[in-house]
C-alpha cells in the first residue's frame, strides 16, 4: 500500500516537471516559426521533404533549412519568407528559381471534366476556377506546377504540360 502511495506521488511530481518543461520549451520557440507557417500553403503535401508545413517552417527557423523548397508556394513565397527572416535573395536566384519551379503547369481536358471542383478545393494557390458541375479551368499565371490537383481528379483529366516561358 505504502509503495503504491510513493509511486503515485512520484508520478504526480514527474508529470508536473514534464508539463512545466514542455510549457517552457514552447515559450522559447521562435515566433518566426508561426509567421512562416502561416505563409505556407498548408497543403501538407511533403514536397518540401518534411511531413508538413509546420515542420518545414520549424526547420527553416531552427535548422537554417533552405527557403526555396516549397513548390506549391511558388517564388512569391520565397520572397515573403526572406522578408520575415530579414535576408536578401539576389534577384537572379529568384529568377532561376522561378524558372525551375514554374517550368510546368497543368491543363484540364474539358471533354472529361465533370465539374466536381475537387481540384479547385485542393489547389493551394486558388489557380483553378469553375462553377459546380461545369468545366474547370487552370489560370496559368497563378499555377505553380505543384501537381497536387492531379491526384484529386476522379476522371484523370488534368495533364501536366511544359510551360511556355
Ligand atoms: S511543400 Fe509547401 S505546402 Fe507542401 S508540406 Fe511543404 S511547406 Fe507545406
Ligand atoms: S492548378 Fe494544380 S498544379 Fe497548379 S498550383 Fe493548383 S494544384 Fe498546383
Ligand atoms: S477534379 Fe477533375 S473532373 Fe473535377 S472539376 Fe477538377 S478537372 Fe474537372
Amino acid at each position: 500500500m505504502f509503495t503504491i502511495f510513493i509511486f503515485s506521488v512520484l508520478s504526480f511530481f514527474l508529470g508536473m516537471i514534464l508539463s512545466i518543461a514542455a510549457y517552457k520549451f514552447q515559450l522559447k520557440k521562435d515566433p518566426a516559426i508561426e509567421i512562416i507557417n502561416e505563409l505556407l500553403p498548408q497543403s501538407q503535401c511533403a514536397q518540401c521533404g518534411y511531413s508538413g508545413c509546420y515542420p518545414y517552417a520549424e526547420a527553416i527557423v531552427s535548422n537554417s533549412e533552405k527557403i526555396d523548397k516549397c513548390i506549391p508556394g511558388g517564388a512569391d513565397l520565397i520572397s515573403q519568407i526572406a522578408k520575415v527572416l530579414n535576408i536578401e535573395i539576389p534577384l537572379d536566384i529568384l529568377l532561376i528559381k522561378n524558372k525551375e519551379i514554374f517550368n510546368t503547369t497543368v491543363l484540364i481536358d474539358e471533354k472529361n471534366c465533370v465539374g466536381c471542383a475537387k481540384c479547385a478545393t485542393f489547389c493551394p494557390v486558388d489557380a483553378i476556377i469553375g462553377a459546380p458541375n461545369f468545366m474547370h479551368t487552370v489560370l496559368q499565371e497563378f499555377c505553380t506546377g505543384c501537381n497536387i490537383c492531379l491526384s484529386h481528379c476522379p476522371t484523370n483529366c488534368i495533364q501536366i504540360k511544359k510551360r511556355d516561358l
